[in-house]
């Protein structure tokens, strides 16, 4: 009964940290919503800028959600080769660490390179060679990966939320 206890205690606990958290992001998208009217925000389990509908998804954290303000406001699209795609991670976070002293947001400097990791593996898991294993080199014509060691070609799935697919092209 004490284990059964304590454990009901550990899910109020953690329920309230949930709704805390999740009533203050509500208040930041209200008021990031009545600043920026141009964008939509909608909520989403997977928090992301879609230019195409001028819409900012966002979840409970309101760093995450200030970032995807930054690609929206730096007016991001799609990227080309995968070292854009860090440059362009990198700006938003450096867009979201100006405003956040102005909606009393937190983001410290740790957590900013720690979502810039979780790019820089899901990148290199893209570059690795499906053949042999080895680092692959990236076109910056057609996207796609060359292996220095067996030459397979391939393309890399996108979608950083999806599971990541490397397809092998055949040679020309
Ligand atoms: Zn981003
Ligand atoms: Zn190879």
């Amino acid at each position: 009964m004490i284990s059964s206890g304590i454990r009901c205690t550990t899910l109020l606990i953690l329920h309230a940290i949930f709704w805390r958290v999740y009533n203050i992001n509500m208040k930041l998208v209200e008021r990031l919503s009545a600043d920026y009217p141009s964008f939509r925000f909608v909520s989403s389990a997977t928090p992301h800028w879609n230019q195409a509908e001028h819409t900012i998804y966002y979840n409970a954290d309101s760093a995450t959600t200030l970032h995807e303000l930054g690609h929206a406001l730096l007016g991001h699209q799609s990227y080309g080769q995968d070292i854009e795609l860090i440059q362009m991670e990198r700006a938003a976070w450096n867009k979201a660490l100006c405003l956040a002293p102005k909606y009393g947001v937190r983001i410290s400097t740790e957590d900013v390179e720690a979502a810039l990791d979780s790019y820089r593996d899901w990148l290199y898991k893209r570059s690795l060679c499906p053949t042999c294993g080895q680092c692959g080199v990236q076109s910056h014509v057609d996207y796609c990966y060359t292996c220095p060691n067996c030459h397979s070609r391939w393309r890399a799935s996108s979608g950083k939320n999806k599971r990541l697919r490397r397809n092998i092209i055949a040679a020309q």
